[in-house]
């Protein structure tokens, strides 16, 4: 969400207004004593290229365009830490246990104004059971053949592939 689209206050439900504030326009409440303002700071969320059986686990969700296909992520939760969330994620979403290998990095994902916090997160086996309200589909790719994709995501995943000796270009697209 790079602009604000809300036009009343969550804090106290009075109309917002543009405002200059260190030589930033911003939208601040238009009721000074409630003292709102939208710093539209970017969201952390987590992203797991999750390691099993040999493959890279992508997964799909609801509504992206055809093909495309991604690693696990998903926001924090109040007062949980990055390495919880990330295992959280990954058995939400997927239904499978596992624990942090390592820490890939963090990425900008500026189109969504959030940041990226990447792990290498190795599954403990078991069966795949898909988390089929917020994902539509999952591959198992192997990791000799993963391809890393140019958005989001895909850096992570391409600096991974390094750790392990694999130099791959970026994809066109998230397509597989
Ligand atoms: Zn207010």
């Amino acid at each position: 969400m790079p602009e604000n689209k809300m036009k009343f206050c969550p804090w106290c439900g009075n109309r917002l207004k543009m405002f200059e504030i260190s030589g930033k326009e911003r939208s601040i409440c238009s009721d000074a004593r409630c003292g709102y303002v939208f710093w539209n700071n970017p969201a952390p969320v987590v992203a797991a290229i999750v390691e099993h059986n040999g493959n890279v686990i992508l997964v799909r969700s609801h509504g992206w365009p055809e093909g495309w296909f991604g690693l696990v992520t998903g926001f924090l939760e109040k007062g949980e830490m990055p390495e919880t969330a990330v295992l959280r994620e990954v058995k939400e979403e997927t239904g499978l246990d596992g624990k942090v290998g390592a820490y890939i990095g963090m990425y900008p994902f500026y189109e969504r104004n959030q940041l990226i916090i990447a792990y290498h997160v190795l599954s403990g086996g078991g069966e795949i059971l898909l988390d089929s309200d917020e994902l539509e589909d999952y591959r198992e790719v192997p990791i000799e053949k993963v391809k890393p994709w140019p958005m989001g995501t895909g850096a992570a995943l391409r600096d991974w592939l390094r750790t392990l000796g694999y130099e791959r270009e970026f994809s066109k697209s998230p397509r597989l």
